[in-house]
């Protein structure tokens, strides 16, 4: 175990974790933020952001994380490689155990994102990353020029997914649970109206077909009123149903409500019952889950971290 104490360790290097790095590091704090496996977040598979304060133009997802990052690094912030697989609260300097080694903290904040939900269908695991199942269409859409492939959700993801995939694809199956879509107005409405997407209202997913040959061939659907199954050929699926937040190593340490999330100390969007141990970003709200909302949740965990050091460890 390495004896040197962190004044803050931050968990994530999404909206939220780099945010909290750039408060922490320009108040002389020396952060340390530990990067999982996925640098940057969520936002690095998402094409243009159009709803981010301040770029009138839209700005695309990897350049912001890149910014942000560029930004954080300018204020003393240092990287390092390494999934956190449990914790240890329950004493001061807390404990963050890692694969390689264990990092003692005087304060933690966490931002360690969600990540997408899958189906559960057969053929989805067998197929997914390269063989025809996906879910991330700005990754992978390029890879399905002139094909036809299909979409599954109803919310501002799918309908976002959808519309970029049509930049490729000859045809965006839409398929959808419901018979209106969730997404906000004016996503649904560009979805709906966009000549190259067909919506399959009213629809599950009941198999990703073509397991057995290697290579997506089709999505069976089942219609939720009539109960009648169809195959629609096709060579991708992309799906968009949701994120499951990464809160796993945390379990027992700290308060998850039932589908996993940290729930901050009543009072607070930051604070958990761990004094000096904070929450930040989509790990933590279930609610808006915005990069903007993360990355004032992850300025006020900050902010909090920092009063804290102060009063207890100045
Ligand atoms: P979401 O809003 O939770 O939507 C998930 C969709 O997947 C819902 O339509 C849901 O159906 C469907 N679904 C869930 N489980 C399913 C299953 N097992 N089988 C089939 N369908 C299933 O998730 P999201 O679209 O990822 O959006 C999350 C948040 O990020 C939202 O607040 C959204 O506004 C935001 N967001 C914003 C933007 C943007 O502003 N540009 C882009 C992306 C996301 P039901 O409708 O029946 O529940």
């Amino acid at each position: 175990m390495s004896t040197t104490v962190e004044n803050v360790v931050i968990i994530g290097t999404g909206c939220a974790g780099l945010t909290a790095a750039i408060y922490t590091g320009r108040a002389s704090l020396n952060p340390l933020v530990l990067e999982g496996p996925m640098p940057g977040g969520q936002l690095t598979t998402t094409s243009e952001v159009e709803n981010f304060p301040g770029f009138p133009e839209g700005v695309d997802g990897f350049q912001l994380m890149d910014n942000l990052r560029q930004q954080a690094t300018k204020f003393g912030t240092r990287f390092e490689q390494s999934l956190v697989e449990s914790v240890d609260f329950s004493s001061h300097p807390y404990q963050l155990i890692t694969a390689e080694r264990t990092v003692l903290a005087k304060a933690v904040i966490i931002a360690t994102g969600a990540s997408p939900r899958l189906t559960g269908m057969p053929g989805e695991k067998e197929l997914f990353g390269g063989k025809g199942v996906a879910t991330c269409a700005t990754c992978d859409g390029a890879f399905y020029r002139n094909m036809e492939v299909a979409v599954i959700g109803g919310g501002d993801s799918a309908a976002e997914e959808a519309l970029f995939l049509t930049r490729f694809a000859s045809k965006v199956y839409l398929v959808h649970r419901r018979d209106s879509l969730r997404a906000s107005k004016i996503m649904a409405e560009r979805a709906t109206t966009h000549p190259k997407i067909k919506l399959v209202w009213d629809s599950v997913p009941v198999e990703a077909m073509g397991a057995n040959e290697g290579a997506v061939s089709g999505l069976k659907v089942r219609h939720v009123k009539t109960g009648a199954e169809s195959v629609i050929p096709l060579k991708g699926i992309f799906i968009a149903i949701g994120h499951v937040p990464n809160t796993a190593a945390f379990k027992g340490a700290l308060d998850l409500d039932e589908n996993g999330y940290f729930v901050p100390k009543a009072g607070s969007q930051v604070q958990t019952k761990v004094p000096g141990v904070y929450v930040a970003g989509d790990c933590a709200d279930h609610v808006y889950r915005q990069a903007i909302t993360a990355a004032g949740m992850g300025c006020a965990a900050a902010i909090e971290a920092e009063r804290w050091l102060a009063e207890h460890h100045g």
